[in-house]
């Protein structure tokens, strides 16, 4: 429990931090965005390569910009009924180019019946797509990736998300949802950040199970219909 306090205290102190900064970067960086574009249209030689890595790079600050501004942003939140097996085929039908790319396989392990949960559809997308995404890119040889949804109790649904890539210990583990830890060159460090920071606002939690050299399971605990005022 003390561990998330602190995570969310963290939360809190970084997004006030984050609105202004995110804000202040914005804007110069879509001008440099522009610019870079016509530049690369009127240079004589040919210098593709540059800047295709300078393309990649503008993208890539871009996108931790974005995250800080979704952080930063009090969400209005707009819960409403919907099914989170539709929701996920949703997700998983975004992520299908990336992983047939990757020799990737979904394995589906949920019923075609709906299961009607309280919830803010898009930022569960967004939990989704983090884990699928992290778990994507953990198997770089390919291999499956497996869902399960299922009812655990009466009240709650649980969402799986299994890989058979590295694995963590458990001092990785402990480090999960903290900002800027990543073990990856091109990483962020946000996603899981992000995710957490969802999770939380639906009063679900996140549980992590993983071996070394064996995979991870990212299991998600939601209730099914939202305590009034929680919302
Ligand atoms: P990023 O993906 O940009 O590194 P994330 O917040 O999504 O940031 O993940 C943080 C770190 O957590 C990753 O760099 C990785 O070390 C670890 N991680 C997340 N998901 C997995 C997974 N499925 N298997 C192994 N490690 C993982
Ligand atoms: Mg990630």
């Amino acid at each position: 429990l003390e561990e998330q306090l602190r995570k969310s205290e963290t939360l809190h102190v970084l997004g006030e931090l984050a609105a202004g900064v995110a804000h202040e970067v914005r804007n110069p960086l879509t001008a440099l965005k522009g610019f870079i574009q016509l530049l690369e249209g009127s240079v004589q030689e040919d210098f593709s390569m540059y800047f295709n890595v300078i393309t990649t790079e503008l993208e890539r600050i871009e996108s931790i910009i974005n995250e800080f501004l979704f952080l930063s942003k009090p969400q209005a939140l707009c819960f409403s009924e919907e099914d989170i097996c539709s929701i996920m085929n949703q997700t998983l039908d975004l992520l299908s180019a990336q992983a047939v790319l990757h020799n990737i396989q979904f394995i589906k392990q949920f019923s075609e019946n709906p299961i009607n949960i309280t919830c803010v559809p898009n930022q569960l997308k967004k939990v989704f797509i983090n884990m699928l995404k992290n778990a994507i890119e953990v198997m770089p040889d390919g291999g499956f990736i497996c869902i399960h949804i299922q009812r655990i109790e009466d009240e709650l649904i649980k969402v799986s998300i299994i890989d058979q890539g590295a694995g963590m210990d458990n001092d990785k583990m402990k480090k999960l949802g903290e900002p800027f830890y990543t073990t990856k060159e091109r990483g962020t460090g946000l996603g899981l950040m992000v995710t957490y920071k969802i999770i939380e606002e639906h009063s679900g939690r996140i549980e992590v199970e993983s071996e070394v050299g064996k995979g991870t399971a990212f299991h998600v605990l939601l209730p099914i219909v939202q305590k009034s005022n929680d919302i």
